[in-house]
């Protein structure tokens, strides 16, 4: 198999490119994530990825359980979204003007998702969730805002405080540079504990303009709400007139066409796209009920704008990828491939002994080293995050590419067949016997 990797870390022209680009770049990297801070030794140099697969500078190939950290629902480089992208771009990459195609999108969104009855293009999954909070403040004309720790809603200064993802891998749940000012009308809660979220709205009664939250989270590590959780939210947030925004830049288009709205059968007022809706290409989008998009300027006085929103090379990608979800839905698919795939990494930590939760929602999962159920951060946060980083190059040197920290879920591809999925699992047995 090509996979059958040697060496236990980075390649030497991976070492070389590292070094570099830390002359250059913080950290040498544009995401700190991608430095495999939380598991040591130096990142991999991509050249190329189709379906399943990455192959690094070093010419060695990687089975992906990353897809960029959620887009890559249909493997890389899938022949129409290259198509798509590729005409786009022999258009010109960007007009600053509307195109038809924007509308395209528009359409396809808001027939996909239940929530989202005007939908504005932007740039990325920070920019969504940040134009969203402020559309609630807007709409509302209240000040505070209710997030859970442990959920990530991208680098938002308001949000970013108790966040996930490599906030909480990096231990700096407080950014330097984020002001008190910035960060004081947000409140954080444990997440999967409505009776809190009660108590908080209760104590700032009229004052609480939104509630945002991952209705799965993705960021430390895959954490289901627990049952009711999301109808409790939906009822408490209706009776206080609080906007309820949920966040699916990691959820959209992948727990279903509709995402986890659909998935569980709960509707917001706003929802936050990224991700799978760009096709691998910069675009994240917010929307929610007319009365509240109508806020949005020039429609209405909340200000939002960007230079390169609805770009056309992006839309394209967006474009081309929703419209293959819906003509060709992979869903049952992967929800197989998925219990497949968790069953077996869980079989092969349980035969060698080691403690674990597996958790999983569709195409999303994580092996948590913990012995115990993961339904908040502070559960989350007793996982052996040592044996995970051992694990992960364990893999890696197994020609597996795993997300590099315990905190961040798995992700696979309608691509990844049964045969690289039983190849995974026999990585897993031979990784976890090493490690018991
Ligand atoms: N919201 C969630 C749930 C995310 O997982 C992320 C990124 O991982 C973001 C928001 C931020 O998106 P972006 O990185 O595109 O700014």
């Amino acid at each position: 198999q090509s996979a059958a990797n040697t060496v236990p870390t980075a390649g030497p022209a991976s070492q070389a490119a590292f070094h570099r680009a830390r002359q250059l770049m913080p950290g040498g990297v544009n995401s700190p994530a991608r430095a495999f801070g939380a598991v040591g030794g130096t990142p991999l140099f991509i050249k190329h990825a189709s379906g399943a697969w990455l192959e690094d500078i070093d010419g060695r190939r990687f089975l992906d359980y990353i897809g960029s950290w959620g887009p890559m629902i249909l493997g890389h480089a899938h022949p129409e979204v290259i198509a798509a992208v590729t005409a786009a771009a022999q258009r010109g990459t960007s007009y600053g003007a509307p195109t038809e195609a924007e509308s395209e999108l528009a359409e396809q969104i808001i027939d996909a998702v239940p929530s989202i009855e005007r939908v504005r293009l932007v740039n990325s999954g920070t920019e969504a969730t940040m134009s969203a909070i402020r559309v609630a403040r807007g709409a509302t004309g209240r000040d505070k805002v209710i997030k859970f720790s442990g959920n990530y809603h991208g680098h938002v200064d308001s949000l970013l405080v108790a966040a996930g993802s490599a906030a909480a891998t990096l231990g700096v749940p407080d950014s330097p540079g984020i002001t008190a000012g910035a960060s004081s009308d947000t409140i954080v809660l444990p997440y999967n504990d409505s009776a809190a979220v009660d108590a908080a709205l209760q104590q700032y009664k009229g004052q609480v303009a939104a509630v945002i939250l991952e209705p799965v989270v993705g960021n430390m590590g895959l954490v289901p709400p627990t049952e009711s959780y999301l109808q409790d939210l939906r009822k408490l947030t209706a009776r206080e007139g609080t906007v309820l925004i949920f966040d699916e830049v990691m959820t959209g288009f992948r727990l279903a066409l509709g995402g986890a709205q659909e998935y569980f059968g709960v509707t917001p007022d706003m929802t936050t796209l990224g991700k799978v809706v760009g096709g691998g290409m910069p675009l994240g989008a917010y929307g929610g009920r007319e009365d509240l998009m109508s806020q949005v300027l020039p429609a209405g006085p909340v200000f939002q704008a960007g230079t390169l929103s609805g770009n056309p090379v992006a839309v394209a990608a967006g474009s081309a990828t929703l419209k293959i979800l819906k003509q060709d839905p992979p869903y049952e698919l992967l929800e197989r491939h998925g219990e497949m795939l968790a069953s077996g990494l869980a079989a092969a930590a349980a035969k060698a002994g080691l403690p674990h939760q597996m958790q999983r929602v569709g195409s999303m999962l994580t092996l948590f080293f913990n012995d115990a159920p993961v339904h908040n951060w502070d559960d989350a946060d007793r996982s052996n995050r040592e044996r995970f980083a051992a694990y992960f190059w364990g893999m890696m040197h197994q020609g597996i590419y795993l997300p590099c920290s315990q905190f961040e879920a798995m992700f696979f591809s309608r691509t990844h067949t049964e045969a690289e999925i039983e190849q995974t699992i026999a990585a897993a047995e031979t990784v976890c016997a090493a490690l018991a």
